[in-house]
């Protein structure tokens, strides 16, 4: 019988490491928390399938490798100050809050951003504050942002999220279509150009507003 620990090391065995993420911090974040805790009402084996899952309100957790993709892809270091717009679960907040120095993960719907805080609360994570409200206008009050993370996809980025980003910073976020959209990594320069970058095909819940 396998309990907790025995999936979350599966699963970063052999659909994290074993798909090419190897930044170490996310790896060790993957391994640290426990996913079950976000999807309470799954059998156990389910909360570590290589898939997504409805967490009410017609919303989803994404699938674990998705969400290291995302969080590699920002370059998220000690210390660094984070934007996630679409906290859902909490469980991608949770993982940034194991690497980054506090994480503000901004979800419109109230229901889903109670349950979040009350497990952040549960599993003593101190340093991810999650406000209710529309995303897209990003969370000025917190601004500058070493990175911003959206999972959630819009057929452009919001230009208030450019606009909280610091120099140097990135913005992983899904452009497209309802049902087909490229996950993308915007890297904001010094001289105030945009660098973008393809991370593939992926199919995400929409962002509104
Ligand atoms: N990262 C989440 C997790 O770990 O559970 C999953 C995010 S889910 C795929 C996308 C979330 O974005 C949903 O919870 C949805 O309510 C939220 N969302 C959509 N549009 C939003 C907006 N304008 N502002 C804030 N949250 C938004």
């Amino acid at each position: 019988m396998q309990d907790a620990g025995d999936h979350r090391r599966a699963m970063v065995q052999h659909q994290i490491i074993a798909r090419g993420i190897c930044d170490a911090r996310v790896i060790a974040a993957m391994g640290d928390v426990p996913r079950e805790a976000f999807v309470p009402d799954v059998p156990l084996a389910l909360a570590y399938a290589d898939g997504p899952l409805p967490i009410g309100m017609g919303q989803t957790i994404s699938q674990p490798y998705i969400v290291a993709l995302m969080i590699e892809a920002a370059g998220i270091k000690p210390g660094d100050r984070i934007l996630e717009v679409g906290a859902g679960s909490g469980y991608a907040a949770a993982i940034i809050g194991r690497i980054a120095g506090h994480v503000y993960a901004i979800e419109r719907i109230a229901l889903l951003a109670d349950r979040a805080r009350r497990t952040m609360a549960a599993l003593g994570y101190a340093n991810v504050t999650i406000p209710c409200g529309d995303g897209t206008k990003g969370w000025p009050a917190a601004a500058p942002y070493d990175a911003i993370l959206i999972p959630a996809a819009a057929p452009v980025v919001p230009p208030a999220l450019f606009a909280q980003l610091e120099t140097g910073g990135r913005l992983v976020m899904p452009v497209g279509q309802p049902l087909q959209q490229t996950l993308m990594c915007f890297t904001r320069h010094t001289d105030g150009g945009i660098a973008t970058d393809d991370l593939g095909g992926v199919r995400f819940v929409p962002l509104i507003g």
